[in-house]
């Protein structure tokens, strides 16, 4: 994986359109808690580690509040995660080994090596213990190699082009964006 991939603008148009097509879905289910409709609430973000030129396909998360009890409803997202400023694809790039300070993240993007190592832990400490992950991982044979997560999971993606192997990815990863599995 390389920096490349970041610069390309169509993964990045594909990724505002599944969650698009997310948000549409979610919004037609209604309010989970009352049934009642749900209205846009969307929540502003100011997305760190993707180009400038895509900048706008990141200027909101999509959500929605019930118009009768006020509950938040927001969809899984393939382009971020939780209340993390970088986007979702940044934190699939990072490097499993290494010194931080010299992974391409942090002298081509800035990333703190602090926020790399963040970034580390969580693949080989959090993501290894989600149910996702759990359930899912006996269907990659032979096994991922979890110490060398993500990109170990990453290149097991059939599509030839690296930022559709990338996409799947993101996409597999949906139900751990929202920090629970979808029902
Ligand atoms: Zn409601």
């Amino acid at each position: 994986m390389s920096i490349d991939i970041l610069r390309d603008v169509r993964v990045h148009a594909l990724l505002f359109k599944i969650d698009q097509d997310l948000a549409r879905r979610r919004r037609k289910t209604g309010c989970r808690k009352c049934g009642a409709k749900l209205h846009c609430g969307n929540f502003p973000r100011k997305p760190k580690g993707c180009p400038a030129s895509v900048r706008e396909l990141y200027a909101h998360r999509f959500s929605f509040d019930c118009s009768r009890c006020d509950t938040r409803a927001t969809p899984a997202s393939v382009r971020f995660r939780d209340r993390r400023h970088y986007v979702s694809m940044v934190l699939a790039l990072v490097c499993p080994r290494g010194p931080a300070h010299r992974s391409w993240l942090c002298e081509r993007l800035k990333v703190a090596a602090r926020t790399i190592r963040r970034w580390r832990c969580w693949w080989h400490e959090t993501f290894v213990a989600t149910p996702l992950w759990l359930l899912k991982r006996a269907d990659f044979v032979p096994c991922v190699n979890e110490a060398a997560l993500p990109g170990s999971a990453i290149e097991r993606f059939d599509a030839t082009d690296p930022g559709d192997r990338l996409l799947q990815f993101l996409r597999f990863l949906l139900p751990t964006s929202t920090g629970v599995l979808p029902v």
